[in-house]
């Protein structure tokens, strides 16, 4: 496979050419949104950091093993819409397996 630009098409500016990229920091965030007016919500989500036997304490509390990766995250109970003023608890979003009260 050969690129499809050649040399003679490439603008170096010298200015960038030493510099590293920069990277940005992805943070997790949750949206919803309200049923009662429709408005969409989307807010950074808090992402608590915990001593090691806090840490443990979480896994064996959610049944996670440890090495699964990941992180735990804070979210709101109950959400109340900024434009209605309309309140609603919350369940967590899952693209797999049942929510909270299905039955299994
Ligand atoms: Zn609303």
């Amino acid at each position: 496979m050969r690129p499809w630009v050649t040399p003679e098409t490439i603008s170096v500016d010298s200015t960038k050419r030493s510099r590293e990229p920069e990277v940005v920091e992805l943070r997790p965030a949750y949206a919803w949104d309200c049923p009662e007016c429709g408005r969409g919500h989307f807010f950074s989500a808090l992402v608590p950091e915990y001593s090691a036997d806090e840490a443990e304490d979480l896994l064996d509390e959610y049944d996670i093993e440890p090495g699964d990766g990941g992180y735990f995250v804070s979210v709101p109970d109950e959400v109340e819409c900024s434009d209605c003023g309309a309140k609603f608890p919350t369940e967590l979003y899952r693209a797999i397996g049942p929510k909270e009260g299905d039955d299994q």
